[in-house]
């Protein structure tokens, strides 16, 4: 369980974005803007857009600007390092990790080893080395804070309770292949899968959203967030994405937490929690305009990146971070035309097998699992 914290008053709150010019990114100076006298932007990371980058500079003037894949003409820091610069500047009480892939992991355990909150989008980062980021939070007084929106969910659900919870239901969209037939998914070209129904997010995440691997990615989060156990997690097709999970106490009442699908909410809430401000900036809800809401199961058989994922969180080890990695290669594949959509969950499957599973008993462990997987992956593409 997530222990509460107290919010500091009286003085805006140092922040570090790092992702800033993604689509997590991007939300979250839309809601510091709505809010300078709590917040301060402190730190801005991102990978290589330098030009979205250079404008977010010139509008927030942040006292450490950095771009991971840099080149000699930015006049910024630039290379891996300046992710850990930002997660750990003495001026930044919450570092927004809003990175994509596995390049978001060590900064996150930087940031909790610094005893920083952590108001994480960049889920893999969990996923890969669950156990090394509630060890690193705990040696170093860090807080881990969900932005994904189902985690964020139920985090609002059990915040304010005296009691654990016993079984936690995370809704699904279903993305834009709900409803199609397997072998009709498994030639989806590239538009018909970055075509989400009801989320704008990067591509990545779209990709892995219509794959449902997102939902498996998802489980696994919240495995190491609220410490259930699998047999207590589960996932229900929403496609109206309007309730973002669901919360089931011993005595058997069920909460649930609703809003119209936007991001904004959660990272708010990651940034305010156990605290909420007033913001003025959210559409309001309405429950007969959102209309009927709907839930299904799982398709289990026909999204198997699902089913893959889910048995990897379950194998535990470096078993998360070998589908996490395997999952990385098949997307950037898929989106480069390499491979068909078929292929990502392909791919995953011959990666589990082939791979040996090891304790995670260290971050060089899991990066070493990493790293071979990425290198027999592509391997097995070219
Ligand atoms: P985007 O692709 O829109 O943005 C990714 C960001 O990460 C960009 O700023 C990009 O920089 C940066 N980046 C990429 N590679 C590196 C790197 N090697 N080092 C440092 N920065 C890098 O992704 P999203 O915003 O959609 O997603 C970000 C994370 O949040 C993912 O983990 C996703 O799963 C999670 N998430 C997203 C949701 C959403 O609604 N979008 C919802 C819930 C979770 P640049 O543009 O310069 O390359
Ligand atoms: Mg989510």
């Amino acid at each position: 369980m997530i222990p509460a914290v107290q919010r500091s008053t009286g003085r805006p709150i140092g922040i570090a974005l790092l992702g800033s010019t993604g689509s997590i990114g991007e939300s979250t100076l839309r809601v510091l803007k709505r809010h300078p006298e709590e917040f301060r932007l402190v730190a801005l990371v991102t990978g290589s857009n330098a030009t979205a980058l250079a404008a977010q500079v010139a509008e927030w003037a942040p006292e450490f600007v950095g771009v991971v894949n840099g080149s000699e003409t930015h006049r910024w820091p630039s290379g891996p390092e300046c992710l850990i610069a930002a997660a750990t500047h003495p001026d930044v009480e919450i570092v927004v990790n809003a990175v994509v892939g596995a390049a978001g992991l060590d900064a996150t355990l930087a940031a909790l080893r610094a005893g920083k909150r952590v108001a994480l989008a960049n889920k893999e980062s969990l996923v890969m080395a669950g156990p090394l980021v509630a060890a690193a939070a705990k040696a170093g007084g860090g807080e881990l804070v969900p932005i994904d929106s189902e985690h964020s969910a139920v985090l609002q659900c059990v915040a304010a309770q005296a009691c654990a919870p016993s079984r936690l239901i995370l809704t699904a969209s279903g993305g834009p292949f709900r409803t199609w037939e397997t072998e009709r998914i498994a030639r989806a070209t590239i538009a018909e899968t970055l075509n989400h129904p009801t989320w704008r997010m990067g591509s990545k995440i779209t990709v892995d959203s219509a794959t449902l691997a997102n939902k498996a990615l998802e489980l696994i989060e919240a495995h190491f967030l609220f410490g259930l156990p699998y047999d207590a997690l589960e996932a229900v097709v929403h496609p109206q994405s309007i309730v973002h999970a669901f919360v089931e106490f011993p005595d058997g009442s069920m909460l649930a937490q609703v809003g119209y699908p936007s991001m904004e909410v959660p990272i708010l809430y990651a940034l305010t929690h156990p605290a909420r401000l007033v913001d003025a900036g959210v559409e309001r809800f309405d429950p007969v305009a959102a209309g009927s809401l709907t839930f299904e199961p799982v398709r289990r058989d026909v999204f198997r990146a699902f089913t893959l994922g889910i048995a990897a969180g379950r194998a535990g080890g470096t078993a998360p971070a070998v589908f996490n990695a395997a999952n990385e290669i098949a997307v950037a594949a898929f989106l480069e035309g390499r491979i068909a959509f078929g292929g990502i969950a392909d791919l995953i499957d011959r990666m589990l097998m082939v791979h040996d599973v090891q304790p995670a008993s260290s971050v060089e462990v899991v990066r070493a699992a990493d790293a071979d997987v990425r290198r027999l992956a592509l391997e097995s593409i070219t």
